[in-house]
């Protein structure tokens, strides 16, 4: 079948298509998606493509290389799934044979999280198909996924060391992969990944489409697009180095003796204004991330850790009552911090900085996701203003600093140096609007709730 192409703005070398530029009004039709897709994209309640989707489907729909600059949260996954779809659902096979049902597209994540959430939309945007989605991580048992393999899959994402054990023991075949997709690229870099994507790239069909996704595009990552992608398009939905519009920053300077009590003023002026209390809070290690949300728990906050000394059941389990709003409060670090798929989050405190500026781009990139408002809020106390120069000078702009204003006390009483102005910036919609409607009149639906991720572990969809 051929698709329609419709105008685009994008070109081939560095471009740069801020995310509030107006887009042409186009209309999932327009892509010439498959009736089956089509009618999964509308039960998801997408009523508009996004920027991001715009702009990539009619690329990859064509067979050309990308290389998208998009952080999570701008719909980039829709942007590479659906048409990963369309382009192999010519080999959709009702057979049970596995023989039938080779790995044709394949999807490699840094983190587990995130390969959890881009197998959840596989599967529901395939659903109406024959082909297959599956996963597989590190830090679970092989067992569940070798069967899962075993059966034939069509769509595997996969984070890349749980791959190659699969391709050790030859439960996975690379050799009929037609679309190759880096996720995240610029974090599986980070994570030291390189050595393994070479590894795997090479077992891929030299004549595969590749796909590569960013937040950031790095040097580094420039050299990775260089030797993997040819002749890439490049598509960019926000500002390099930039964090979403949708996101309101502001900086507050406390010591850090005093910042687990500021969090606390911070939701109590949140639950002031009718906000939601609902917020990711950042922190740099495991020790200090557990110790807060227990600490934070003594304060009477529903809270949850998630970091790397946590099993993948622990995990699941924390941002399953995350999602459905048991726990309010998320304390992560940042292996958490790529892939959490939460439409709505308001509000992301960053306890301290990262030590890596453009992990902050990346943290704060939970919050404005698909257009909705968000407040991120950094705790910065006087060591890390280094830190903070550091983030300014990657964001190429100025944060405001709000002091901690004194409330006005009567006389005998002692002032509250934690009383926080009430934050302006954010209503407290939660539906995933504006931005991506940006050009259009039409009000966008929220993303109806999705299977667990738990529900998923197995890999196989559901039908
Ligand atoms: P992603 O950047 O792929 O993680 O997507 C962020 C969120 O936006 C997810 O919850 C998606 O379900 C949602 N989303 C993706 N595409 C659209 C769309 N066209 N309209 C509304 N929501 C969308």
């Amino acid at each position: 079948m051929t698709n329609t192409v419709p105008e685009i703005h994008s070109t081939t070398g560095a471009t740069a298509t801020d995310s509030s530029a107006p887009q042409a009004a186009i209309t999932f039709a327009d892509f010439g998606l498959d009736p089956k897709i089509q009618k999964a994209v509308s039960e998801q309640g997408y009523n508009t493509p996004t920027p991001i989707q715009a702009q990539s489907i009619p690329h990859v729909l064509a067979g050309r290389d990308l290389m998208g600059a998009a952080q999570t949260g701008t719909g980039k996954t829709a942007a590479f799934v659906l048409p990963i779809i369309q382009k192999i659902l010519r080999h959709a096979s009702s057979s049970a044979s596995p023989a039938r049902h080779p790995i044709r597209a394949l999807v490699l994540t840094p983190t587990r999280e995130l390969a959890v959430q881009v197998a959840e939309n596989a599967v529901a945007y395939s659903k109406h198909t024959d082909l297959r989605a599956a996963v597989v991580y590190g830090g679970v048992d092989m067992k569940e996924q070798v069967a899962v393999l075993r059966n034939g899959v069509e769509i595997l994402i996969a984070t890349p060391g749980r791959l190659l054990d699969h391709i050790g023991s030859k439960v996975a075949n690379l050799s009929q992969v037609e679309i190759l997709v880096l996720d995240e690229a610029d974090r599986m870099l980070d994570m030291g990944f390189l050595p393994d994507l070479q590894r795997i790239i090479d077992l891929i069909p030299a004549a595969r489409q590749t796909l590569l996704f960013s937040a950031t595009f790095s040097p580094e990552i420039k050299k990775l697009a260089q030797s993997y992608l040819r002749t890439p398009v490049t598509v960019e939905v926000a500002r390099q180095n930039a964090a979403a519009d949708t996101v309101k920053q502001v900086v507050h300077m406390v010591s850090s003796a005093d910042k687990q009590r500021a969090i606390v003023k911070v939701l109590e002026a949140r639950t002031r204004q009718g906000l939601s209390r609902q917020c990711i809070i950042f922190t740099n290690s495991r020790l200090g991330c557990a110790r807060l949300a227990r600490a934070l728990e003594r304060d009477g906050i529903k809270a949850g850790a998630i970091h790397g000394d946590k099993s993948q059941g622990e995990r699941t389990l924390t941002l399953d009552a995350f999602k459905s709003g048991a726990i309010e409060v998320l304390v992560a670090t940042d292996v958490a911090a790529r892939g959490l798929d939460i439409p709505s989050m308001p509000c992301v405190i960053n306890h301290e900085l990262p030590f890596n500026a453009e992990d902050f781009i990346h943290r704060i990139g939970r919050t404005g996701r698909a257009g909705s408002k968000g407040d991120a809020i950094a705790l910065v106390d006087e060591s890390e203003k280094r830190l903070l120069d550091d983030i300014e000078k990657l964001m190429k702009r100025k944060l405001e600093v709000a002091p901690l204003p004194l409330v006005k006390t009567e006389p005998g009483q002692t002032s509250d140096p934690f009383f926080y102005k009430p934050y302006e910036a954010s209503s407290p919609k939660t539906s995933v609007d504006s931005a991506i409607a940006k050009s259009e009149v039409k009000k966008v639906g929220i993303t109806p709730a999705k299977p667990s991720v738990g529900a998923l572990l197995g890999g196989l969809k559901k039908k």
